[in-house]
């Protein structure tokens, strides 16, 4: 485990992805470690902070969260700091973690693709094989972070990449909520996987529950409910 409870980061650039914004961030010193998929609290010099999914894999220098700014508090600061910026990481937490599995479905919804991405490149970056399948629903294509990265990686197959569009019809994306039903139209042995989701706990643990009745076992099932 790391002595250094915090981690002084400087926020080197930041870009609009519809209602949200990425930052990246470089460590001033030490680099925080952590495991795909995990969360660290992310706070200012005053001391506000709130948890965050890091986006990047554990190999890379730097940082990388996707936030949605303007909802309360910690997002009204976060949405009018500049590059040059420098906040604190705390150590990481959580438990839906990556751990090598071969058959994965990835769930989510809006910026719960942030430890999703984490894991994923984590995989592309690594060349481990399996099966993965990635559902991922945005309220329209402005929305989708990440869209064009995903977009290669199933190209070259390394993800199943399954997108979904909730307020905007285009041909090649679904027009509807993630549904136990969706997921069956993709994957006929649910009961093979691993399933890791992430988002509001309304949407994680709905799906969960549909997944269990379906006959997949609890413990295959890694939930990150922001609440
Ligand atoms: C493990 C974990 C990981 C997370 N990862 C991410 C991530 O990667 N990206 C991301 O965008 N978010 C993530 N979150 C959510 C994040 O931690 C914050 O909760 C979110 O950014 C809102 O923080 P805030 O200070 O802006 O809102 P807060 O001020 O804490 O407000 C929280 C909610 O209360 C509402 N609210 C605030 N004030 C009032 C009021 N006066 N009256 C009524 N309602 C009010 C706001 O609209 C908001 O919905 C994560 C949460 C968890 C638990």
């Amino acid at each position: 485990m790391d002595g250094n409870l915090n981690f002084e980061y400087e926020v080197k650039a930041i870009s609009s992805i519809g209602r949200a914004k990425k930052f990246v961030l470089f460590p001033l010193k030490e680099k925080v470690n952590f495991k795909p998929g995990q969360f660290v609290k992310l706070s200012n010099k005053q001391g506000l902070g709130r948890p965050y999914s890091i986006c990047s894999p554990p190999e890379w220098q730097h940082i990388e969260f996707l936030i949605n700014v303007n909802v309360g508090e910690f997002t009204n600061y976060l949405g009018k700091i500049e590059v040059g910026e420098i906040l604190n990481l705390s150590r990481a937490a959580g438990h839906m973690v990556y751990n090598k599995e071969e058959k994965a479905v990835f769930i989510t919804g809006g910026t719960g693709i942030a430890p999703m991405m984490s894991i994923i490149r984590h995989i592309a970056l690594n060349k481990f094989e399996g099966e993965f399948y990635l559902f991922y629903s945005a309220r329209t294509l402005n929305d989708m972070a990440f869209y064009e990265e995903l977009l290669s990686y199933s190209g070259i197959g390394i993800i199943n990449f399954v997108p979904t569009l909730t307020r905007e019809k285009l041909a090649g994306f679904y027009n509807e909520r993630i549904s136990i039903d969706m997921i069956e139209k993709h994957i006929k042995n649910l009961e093979e996987f691993t399933y890791f989701m992430c988002g509001k706990n309304q949407f994680v643990f709905s799906i969960r529950d549909k997944l269990i009745e379906n006959g997949v076992d609890k413990s295959s099932i890694k939930v990150e409910g922001w609440g």
